[in-house]
């Protein structure tokens, strides 16, 4: 686990799923104070924002709704309303899923980063993970560790350099749900959280979700091999 900042505020990209909500929880447990930001960018699964809005008046934590729904009308992703199966490859490219929007991360990094600067955070929190490798690039520890440098060329606030921190980066799913349960998340991650690509909120075993999408199938995989392993 990485190191406390008690005295240092942090702002958590928050999507009201499992991976950005159990990032929000280990946020509170590591830094002073916590910002959440959500963006709407025309998801099939924009029911997410509210979900995620719900989850910080849980928690108490301040709650910021960036619109960047610009983004369909410049990138083609498949993970956008109206856009087609999410299980087939990208129309752009055939080395990546249907559903990665290209650039998305980089501009919720760069976004977030904008907004840590406002609320005096220096911290920024995502919930990216290499291990359970979905494809999409923005993902991966080097892209991070790529964008935090960009960010703090960017600015040259040479006080205020921003950190990117991704607790979950080497965590299989099981392990996730094993950290959820540590920080005593665990209910919190099954009862509210949704990950579902379709934004289906049918309640199963391992949470929310329609059960076929490549989220869900990932999420309840994850999920049975936390309960053999660990309980
Ligand atoms: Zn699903």
């Amino acid at each position: 686990m990485e190191q406390c900042y008690l005295n240092e505020d942090a702002v958590v990209l928050t999507s009201g799923g499992q991976d950005s909500t159990t990032c929000l929880v280990w946020a509170l447990q590591n830094f002073r104070k916590v910002h959440a930001i959500s963006f709407f960018y025309n998801q099939k699964h924009s029911n997410e924002n509210d979900i995620a809005r719900r989850i910080c008046e849980k928690l108490s934590v301040p709650f910021k709704l960036v619109d960047i729904s610009f983004m369909k009308d410049l990138v083609i992703s498949n993970l956008f309303k109206g856009g087609g199966d999410l299980n087939e490859k990208h129309q752009s490219s055939n080395s990546v899923p249907s559903s990665f929007v290209p650039y998305r991360n980089l501009l919720f990094l760069t976004l977030a980063s904008a907004w840590a600067g406002t609320v005096g955070a220096r911290h920024i929190v995502t919930g990216v993970c290499e291990t359970d490798f979905s494809g999409y690039a923005d993902c991966r520890d080097v892209f991070i560790k790529s964008t935090q440098v960009t960010l703090n060329l960017a600015t040259d606030f040479k006080d205020k350099n921003v950190v990117l921190h991704t607790p979950l980066m080497w965590l299989t799913k099981a392990e996730e749900f094993k950290m959820a349960a540590d920080i005593g998340c665990l209910d919190l991650i099954l009862k509210e959280t949704l990950t579902c690509y379709n934004g289906v909120e049918t309640m199963n075993e391992y949470g929310k979700g329609c059960g076929e999408c490549p989220s869900c199938l990932l999420r309840k995989k994850g999920y049975d091999e936390f309960r053999k392993k660990y309980n």
